[in-house]
């Protein structure tokens, strides 16, 4: 018998209340962090959809292994332990452990990059861009042409385009093409998924031009489960399977495990190439720490060690997904115009749909990031001008491409309950859509200035 009903494949353990406001609250709140939902304190958000960046629930299981973290500056037995686990997984024999993701990037691309190199990537995520960005290199960006279409559905959107690939490395000349990034599932891109297809094909042109092939593996077992239900070739191989086909097709990678690794502070880089290991090891040192913990304590590798086990369970991945597109598919069906198709850790709004009548100068995105707040204590991100906009000479907004609204899903945090609420929130966002005004930035630092910005709202 198959019930239609997909549950959440755990019990909860161990709870941590949500404080419940009023709107009147909200309302003074929203208006003390000047109408930007990061200068909230954590407390006064119901459904915090901010990120899913180091916000998953960790299991029994996972608090249990930190108990017996080994915390020996040298060759502690958590370090063993996690060393095997991503070795098992990757395939890739140089396992270098670092606080997060970044830590991993900087290090990686701080030796590959500097003036005159370039990388290329399907999306470089941000803290990938500007670490390569630092050291001098430069950052390009060839997703396939599906990505720019928000509402376009196309099964594997986060692919890179392997002929503007090919001829990117013939441009720059392969000598300068430090490394080709595939980012899994494509973050910045929606969260969309890479094809295996499209893999096989980056590998086959990095190895015909001798161009190191990095995987950022961040979300790597949620772009496996999509790889399994799209690619008629991989529907009877596991998720795990799927993710070390992937890995043996590349040269290394760099991994947040505050995604899928599901814990909440962490990352690694893993190598093939013993040169550029033993160089990324001195850096490791300098940096991080020493190299049988990194940038981490015992028990955070006893964590990952676990995290990176559970994520690759099928009832997990089902659920995770499942979830994800539950909250993508209610609101689209009641008219909220969506990034389709849903990808694996975020449903992506677009506002400038939704609002046609807020100019991008009045940021659109930042009004429903208010609304969401205001209307049912939700917090998101505006993924759109606020993020991404520049002026030119005269002061006048550029704006990004599209004005979007990110709501991320932490990983076994919410129950479906959590989730029809959001949806019954969005209600009331159709409902009084026509009455929403814009915004105006009344400060705002050089960089970054989504996280500090204040603002005001239009009349
Ligand atoms: C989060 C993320 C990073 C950076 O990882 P941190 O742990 O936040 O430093 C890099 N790439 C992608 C695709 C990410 O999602």
């Amino acid at each position: 018998m198959h019930h239609k009903v997909i549950i959440e494949p755990f019990k909860i353990k161990t709870v941590e209340p949500i404080y419940m406001t009023t709107e009147k609250e909200r309302t003074e709140f929203l208006q003390k962090a000047h109408y930007n939902p990061f200068l909230l304190h954590s407390d006064q958000v119901l459904i915090d959809l901010l990120t899913d960046s180091g916000t998953s629930a960790m299991s029994s299981r996972q608090w249990s292994a930190m108990m017996s973290g080994d915390e020996s500056y040298a060759g502690a037995k958590s370090w063993l332990k996690f060393e095997k686990v991503v070795k098992d997984l990757t395939g890739y024999p140089h396992i270098l452990p670092t606080h997060q993701g970044r830590a991993a990037e900087r290090i990686l691309y701080g030796y590959l990059g500097g003036k005159g190199k370039v990388f290329l990537s399907n999306t470089h995520f941000d803290t990938t861009r500007a670490n390569i960005e630092f050291s001098g290199a430069t950052a390009i960006d060839c997703p396939i042409e599906e990505a720019h279409h928000p509402s376009m559905d196309y099964p594997f959107k986060g692919n890179l385009d392997v002929v503007k690939l090919e001829a990117l490395i013939k441009q720059h000349g392969s000598k300068n093409v430090s490394a080709v990034i595939l980012t899994v599932t494509n973050n910045s891109g929606g969260g969309q998924p890479v094809s295996m297809e499209n893999t096989k094909a980056i590998s086959k042109v990095c190895k015909k031009y001798g161009v190191l092939f990095i995987i950022d593996a961040c979300r790597v077992a949620e772009n496996a489960y999509f790889i399994r239900h799209r690619e008629k070739e991989y529907e009877n191989r596991t998720y795990r399977e799927i993710a070390q086909e992937m890995f043996a097709l590349a040269d290394g990678c760099v991994m947040s495990a505050k995604k899928d690794g599901l814990v909440n502070i962490g990352g690694f880089l893993a190598l093939r190439d013993n040169e550029i290991s033993d160089a990324c090891t001195n850096m490791l040192i300098i940096t991080e720490g020493f190299t049988t913990y990194g940038g981490l304590a015992g028990r955070d590798m006893e964590a990952i060690a676990v995290g990176l086990e559970e994520v690759f369970e099928e009832d997990y991945l089902k659920y995770r997904i499942r979830s994800t597109q539950y909250l993508g598919e209610k609101i689209s069906q009641m008219g909220i115009p969506i990034m389709l198709p849903v990808g694996g850790h975020a449903v992506y709004v677009d506002s400038k749909a939704l609002y046609p009548h807020i100019p991008v100068e009045q940021y659109p995105g930042q009004a429903l990031v208010c609304e969401l707040y205001l209307k049912g204590g939700i917090r998101c991100v505006e993924i759109g001008s606020v993020m991404f906009g520049k002026y030119d000479d005269k002061g006048k907004l550029i704006p990004a491409l599209m004005e979007l609204v990110r709501l991320a899903i932490p990983r076994r945090v919410y129950t479906q309950s959590h989730v029809d609420y959001v949806v019954e929130v969005f209600q009331e966002i159709i409902d009084t859509k026509k009455s929403v005004r814009g915004l105006r930035i009344t400060h705002e630092p050089k960089f970054l200035r989504h996280f500090t910005a204040h603002f005001e709202r239009l009349g």
